[in-house]
């Protein structure tokens, strides 16, 4: 197949591209490096360093068959201060971006959308028909396209999959010799920024909370290794049915609390996380894990890499890049 990669400069986006190439695919990367980095595209895609929403005049002559969209803007704190910002790229971007696609014939659509759209639902695990009720406007517009791909997939025949990512982390150490992963110029995610406190090269790790009610105070978060995320695009991509928009989890299925975290940093990196106690941090909730059974049934698809192995690769990621 030949596909479109919008973020495909980006942390996912750029392991997404990665293994679609090493699975022989096509690749064609957009975007517009507002967060991205030109030098994270892999060799063999094509790149075009362009918005999203300008893609109506050249799309055509691309040739694509389908398209993984992960460019968005995703920090969940800015999105509180800046909500416009959100609304503009995530949803009228990417509504535009849909248009062009309809227009073009694209008809196949891979969207990455976030556990942020359930906010703090009552049961864990969380299933892909619990409540929607998003704390912040990151996850607001996540919803909002999510609803929008149910639409365009009823009226106009679309073949959309929406994917929920959970905690993201690790790195792609690909056959080509290169590394992708996590490089935000301002890293707020907790194994990135826990392995630089243990390497000495960050300030002390703030523990943002430790009164919630789980078994250590801390927060429990399921994460997912990024090849694994990756893997499940191209399932994804391959179970899309025109006329129908699917919602599937991608998580573990179980959680690791904060402490856990660490802990995993410390056996991967040999050195204790210097750590400071904090407050909790605004829009946090107390748990949050995948039910994965929808992901299993429908795409196949079951993590395969544990916290320790995420650790490892973003560690082996760290050190290959500073
Ligand atoms: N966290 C922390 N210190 C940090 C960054 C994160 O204690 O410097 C905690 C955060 O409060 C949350 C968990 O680690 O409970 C995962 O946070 P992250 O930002 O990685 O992902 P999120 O769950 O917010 O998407």
């Amino acid at each position: 197949m030949r596909l479109l990669v919008t973020g495909g400069a980006g942390y996912i986006g750029s392991v997404v591209a990665a293994r679609l190439l090493a699975e022989g695919h096509e690749v064609v990367v957009v975007d517009d490096l507002s967060t991205g980095h030109a030098d994270a595209v892999p060799a063999g895609a094509q790149f075009h360093q362009l918005p999203i929403t300008e893609l109506d005049p050249v799309l055509p002559g691309w040739g694509v068959d389908a398209v993984m969209h992960l460019a968005a803007s995703s920090l969940v704190g800015e999105s509180s201060s800046n909500p416009a910002k959100y609304w503009r790229n995530n949803v009228y971007g990417t509504v535009t971006l849909l248009d062009s696609l309809r227009t073009a014939g694209v008809e196949r659509i891979v969207f990455s959308s976030t556990a942020a759209t359930y906010g703090q639902p009552e049961e864990q695990p969380i299933k892909e028909d619990a409540p929607t009720r998003p704390n912040s406007p990151y996850g607001s517009t996540k919803l909002a396209v999510d609803l929008a791909l149910a639409d365009y997939a009823r009226s106009y025949g679309m073949a959309a999959v929406s994917l929920r990512f959970f905690n993201v982390a690790g790195a792609l150490h690909g056959a080509d010799g290169r590394s992708y992963g996590e490089r935000h110029a301002s890293e707020t995610h907790l194994i990135p920024n826990a392995l630089r406190a243990a390497a000495g090269s960050g300030s002390a790790l703030p523990l943002f909370g430790t009164d919630y009610p789980t078994k250590d105070g801390t927060c429990v978060r399921d994460y997912i290794h990024v090849v694994d995320l990756a893997d499940a695009h191209l399932r994804a991509v391959a179970a899309a049915v025109p006329g129908t928009h699917h919602v599937v989890n991608l998580g573990s299925g179980s959680g690791h609390t904060v402490r856990e975290v660490l802990d995993a940093v410390k056996y991967v990196t040999g050195n204790e996380v210097p750590v400071v106690e904090s407050e909790r941090r605004a829009g946090d909730v107390a748990v949050l894990i995948a039910s994965n059974a929808k992901a299993a049934e429908l795409l196949s698809w079951r993590p395969t890499r544990d916290l320790d192995s995420m650790v490892e690769d973003a560690w082996r990621f760290e050190r290959a890049t500073r």
